[in-house]
């Protein structure tokens, strides 16, 4: 892991704490909490000197996200994340080799606009990964085992994302949920082990896993952004053919 040291960074004009914290691997919270003099997060000054929190969430990547909008400032989650479960969802939670990461079916295809790979968005860039709607609060879990490499930091329109690499799969970024639960850097996680909750978006009345694949190299790159119509780093993958075959193997 990387490592960020305490630092300062000046606010420049267009900033928000969401992005400042997504550029710098903390979040909006870390930050309130090193600058005690920061009474309201949405609002902050030009050329304001803000103290960075130590290592955080690891990475001091540049974490853009979503639809393009400028990322906002996240409402920190005060009520623990809640789910009403199936009796099927509680069962164990070790699977053998690989699975769909919801319990449940998602509510639309990924193969459609605009959830499919290469979607088009605003300004010419396109999506980066496969979404899969289910309501706030629907369980993920990991599709493999694999260990986590960073995360959650804060990603997108009030959400979070997860890294974790799945040895023979590759880098799997779980994005657009819940900061809460995830299991911490560093940790195994088994295949079918829950790790995360569907994220509420600011701006959206839908809710989605953003799923994101990457080589398995990319466990060793500091950041997954890069340039090209993704703005991603050249490791990207797409992810349909693996979604697919998890659905299948899932339910059939
Ligand atoms: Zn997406």
């Amino acid at each position: 892991m990387n490592t960020v040291a305490p630092s300062s960074y000046t606010v420049k004009s267009g900033d928000t704490l969401g992005a400042i914290a997504a550029r710098n691997g903390t979040s909006v919270s870390e930050i309130m909490k090193a600058n005690p003099q920061l009474k309201n997060p949405n609002s902050i000054g030009v050329g304001q000197q803000l103290k960075m929190p130590g290592s955080g969430s690891g990475g001091g990547a540049t974490q853009g996200g979503g639809s393009g909008g400028a990322p906002q400032a996240p409402t920190p989650q005060q009520r623990p994340p809640s789910l009403e479960n199936k009796p099927e969802e509680q069962s164990g939670n070790a699977v053998q080799g690989e699975i769909f990461p919801f319990w449940v079916k998602p509510t639309a295809d990924w193969k459609t606009r605009p959830r499919y790979f290469g979607s088009p968005r605003s300004n010419g860039r396109k999506h980066g990964g496969v979404d899969l709607y289910a309501p706030v609060g629907t369980k993920i879990r990991a599709i493999a085992d694999g260990r986590i490499l960073r995360g959650p930091y804060y990603f997108y329109d009030g959400t979070y994302a997860l890294e974790v690499v799945h040895p023979g799969i590759g880098v799997v970024r779980y994005g657009e949920i819940k900061a809460k639960l995830a299991p911490g850097v560093g940790k195994d996680v088994k295949a079918g082990q829950h790790i995360a909750f569907v994220g509420d978006l600011t701006s959206l009345s839908i809710s989605m896993l953003h799923f994101e694949l990457y080589k398995e190299s990319a466990k060793n790159d500091s950041t997954l952004s890069g340039g090209g119509p993704f703005r991603r780093n050249a490791k990207l993958i797409d992810p349909t053919p693996l979604i697919d075959r998890l659905f299948k193997k899932t339910f059939g």
